[in-house]
């Protein structure tokens, strides 16, 4: 594409923006990852991260994507023949059953009609069933990227208590973590997974897994082969602050920065409350503009992304294209089943009421470009409730 002036706006549901200041403390000299200020970094992030994920238990860090974390919950926990449950909630709540499913484990995959989280009536009939706790662990995504569905996890683990099942709870935050309020201890999660690149603020190549108790007594029985995953190695190590490879040093100096900003300068409750407030705004232009949220359950609204369904007759990816060439802002595309229908506007990680505005503008001028069939005005809703919601927070009108 020719040059375009200004910055990029990356609007797709992570990787989101990285902030300066993040990308400035990345830019520092790799130091010795075997020297004592490497020790005392990685001490902060991981210390830092037990508290975004809510836990006193074991955070672990990979030099890897998401998927990675993915593979080090299984790995360490599981043994080969294993029955897991898992949700068709959705493009990642499959492809993460679809790993488990490669590396030996028996899935049993609850259908579902990927606009509604995860069916917990179906749930609790299949561990009540499970008289002889065959199931080993759920898995549940928090956040579905692809649909913008939010899953209550306290509600799974609910489901799981009433039915008196031993079974993990595995939960992938990948798209919600420091984005959406998440809790690891108090909703019984037995090990949650998480990337840099979303609610974190970093570029991709971090991930992490948070470890309860009982994932740890697993680990100790767990047979299916791991080695470059492996948590007793890991955690040994890092209590010292050292790994059992080389880290990612410069990403870990982001993290710090990230974590500093998170929980220092603006706070993870007003971090949640801006994701919310930024959803609500978006849900209520797509209202003006007389397109549907994908997720059909406000309980299940994802403050993260807001996924649109296009009328028949339109492409996403006409838009997206239109958006990008005109406008100079990505959008997440419709993944997998919903490919060609719906399209995703990110709304996660370093970002404010201006840059939603925007994001929001590029949307309204591309349906008109593209003839996407749509009503004006979406804009102005947003606009009036972000209004509304700076006077509910600063008084009055000035
Ligand atoms: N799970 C969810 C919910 C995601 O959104 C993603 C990526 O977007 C993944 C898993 C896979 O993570 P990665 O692409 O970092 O490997």
């Amino acid at each position: 594409m020719s040059y375009q002036p200004g910055r990029h706006f990356l609007q797709i549901p992570g990787p989101t923006n990285v902030p300066d200041r993040i990308l400035r403390a990345i830019d520092n000299p790799t130091i010795d990852h075997r020297s004592a200020d490497a020790a005392g970094l990685a001490r902060f992030c991981l210390d830092g991260m037990k508290t975004v994920f809510k836990t006193r238990g074991e955070v672990v860090i990979f030099p890897a994507s998401g998927t990675g974390a993915w593979e080090a919950a299984l790995v360490n926990t599981l043994s080969p023949g294993d029955k897991a449950v898992a949700f068709d909630t959705g493009h990642f709540a499959s492809l993460w059953s679809k790993m488990a499913a490669n590396l030996g484990l028996e899935v049993d995959l609850i259908p579902g009609d990927w606009r509604r989280g995860v069916n917990l009536a179906a749930l609790g009939a299949r561990l009540e069933d499970d008289r002889q706790h065959e199931i080993k662990a759920v898995m549940v995504v928090h956040n579905e990227t692809s649909t913008g569905v939010k899953n209550n996890i306290a509600a799974v683990r609910k489901a799981m208590d009433a039915a008196h099942h031993p079974a993990l709870l595995l939960v992938d935050t990948i798209s919600s973590l420091a984005s959406m309020d998440y809790r690891h201890d108090e909703w019984g999660v037995d090990v949650t997974v998480a990337g840099s690149q979303k609610g974190l603020m970093l570029p991709p190549g971090l991930s992490f897994n948070a470890i309860g108790e009982r994932a740890i007594a697993a680990s100790k029985t767990s047979l299916l082969p791991k080695s470059y995953w492996r948590w007793d190695e890991m955690l040994e190590i890092n209590r010292k602050g050292y790994f059992p490879y080389t880290p990612s040093t410069n990403l870990l100096y982001g993290l710090r920065e990230a974590l500093r900003m998170l929980l220092e300068d603006e706070g993870l409750d007003a971090v949640f409350e801006r994701h919310d407030r930024h959803a609500e705004a978006t849900r209520r232009a797509v209202a003006a503009w007389g397109l549907e949220v994908f997720a059909l359950d406000p309980a299940g609204y994802s403050s993260s992304l807001t996924a649109v369904l296009l009328p028949a007759g339109s492409n996403e990816a006409d838009l997206r294209e239109v958006i990008l060439r005109n406008f100079n802002m990505s959008l997440g595309s419709g993944l997998s089943k919903v490919a060609g229908k719906v399209f995703r506007i990110g709304h996660l990680g370093n970002f404010n009421d201006l840059m939603l505005a925007g994001t929001l503008c590029g949307v309204e001028m591309g349906l008109e470009l593209a003839g996407v069939p749509h009503r004006k005005g979406g804009v102005s809703a947003a606009l009036d409730y972000l209004t509304a919601q700076a006077v509910a927070v600063s008084g009055a009108h000035r």
